[in-house]
């Protein structure tokens, strides 16, 4: 298969390609803008390791229409996975506008780019064609204590990042229903693993934990994320695209509810275990003003892809998180490099 993956220098992206180079023989290109976050040296050590001729990176922002066009035109996909996006709730409360940008009119463009390419594609070629669109559980709102997200939850985004995750889920929808592209969207809940950039919970609190720097924890911490480790996501992404059924959404959850202070007194003990100092790394912990509209709770009803499609995640919460430590541990200074860039 011939998959072009969109935002392929991020977090989630870079491991699907990893996955994908490792495990199979699909030529894969990846589009990307190459923002703040992202990061090549993974895909790097993957290809040399490999010695693979079977990837290319073009370096283009969604909203380049006329080049995108070209470019799809060009390498006539069989497969579009979408994960380009601006991800981070924080930025999106400070600067909505690159939001509206990259995740709508980006998704928008990319959309219409496929439409003149689906059109031009033989009967059978149609049929084969996919656009796997990657979203966020972040679209449905906020829970109280009780019940869980599924595919039929109504929209309910609070927050400019996950009002235009939203917004691309409703223009990918009705590509489908309208043009008919052959479209599945994935809905899944907070990821995390190595290669994450520093900004988010997990990875921001180790670094800051492994510097003995203070460790902020919006609110009360009470605030609680249904977490994934980022591999097993790859895992239902692919399966997803390969197995799903088109027009259908799957929503993907993580089987790991904690609240975010759960989540940081775990990481505190972990490194407890790994890198004893004098003090507990508990003691670095300090309350900051919360979020504003910061959501209470996430959790995922992952029903649908584990009965349909077969899939569960491999790590339990704890077991990715130790991993995901131990990797920080080795590897912090590829951030600095990262944020001097
Ligand atoms: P990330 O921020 O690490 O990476 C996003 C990548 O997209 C970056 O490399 C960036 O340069 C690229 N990009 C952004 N705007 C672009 C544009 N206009 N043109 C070209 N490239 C652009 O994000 P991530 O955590 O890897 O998330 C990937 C996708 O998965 C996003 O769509 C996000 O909404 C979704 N998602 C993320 C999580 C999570 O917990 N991280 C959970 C569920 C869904």
């Amino acid at each position: 298969m011939k998959i072009l993956i969109t935002g392929g220098c991020g977090f989630i992206g870079g491991a699907l390609i990893r996955k994908l180079l490792t495990t199979t023989d699909h030529e894969i290109l990846n589009l990307d803008k190459f923002g703040y976050a992202s990061d090549h040296s993974s895909i790097d050590q993957t290809i040399n390791q490999l010695k693979t001729n079977k990837y290319k990176l073009f370096k283009i922002d969604l909203n380049n229409k006329n080049k995108l066009e070209e470019i799809i035109q060009n390498f006539e996909p069989d497969l579009i996975m979408h994960l380009a996006a601006e991800s981070h709730v924080d930025r999106s409360i400070e600067s909505p506008e690159h939001f509206i940008e990259s995740n709508i009119l980006g998704t928008f463009n990319l959309l219409e780019s496929c439409r003149k390419f689906f059109d031009s594609l033989s009967i059978e070629k149609k049929s084969k064609f996919i656009f796997h669109h990657i979203s966020t559980d972040e679209v449905f709102g906020s829970l109280g204590e009780k019940g869980r997200f599924s595919e039929s939850t109504p929209y309910d985004p609070r927050s400019p990042y996950s009002a235009s995750k939203a917004s691309s889920d409703h223009l990918v929808r009705s590509w489908y229903h309208t043009y008919g592209l052959p479209v599945i969207v994935t809905n899944c809940s907070n990821n995390f693993g190595p290669w994450q950039f520093p900004e988010k919970l997990i990875p921001l609190v180790t670094l800051k934990a492994i510097h003995s720097e203070k460790i902020p924890i919006y609110g009360d911490g009470s605030n609680v994320r249904d977490w994934l480790f980022v591999e097993d996501h790859v895992d239902a992404l692919i399966l997803s695209a390969m197995k799903g059924e088109i027009g259908e959404t799957y929503c993907i959850g993580g089987f790991g509810e904690r609240t975010n202070l759960e989540v940081v007194e775990k990481i505190c003990d972990i490194l407890d275990d790994l890198t004893p100092k004098s003090f507990k790394h508990k003691d670095l912990i300090s309350f900051v003003k919360d979020r504003k509209g910061h959501d209470q709770r996430y959790s995922i009803n992952s029903e649908k892809i584990q009965s349909e499609l077969n899939w569960e995640p491999k790590h339990s919460f704890d077991d990715g998180l130790l991993k995901t430590v131990e990797w920080y541990l080795k590897n912090e200074n590829i951030f600095n490099t990262m944020q001097n860039n």
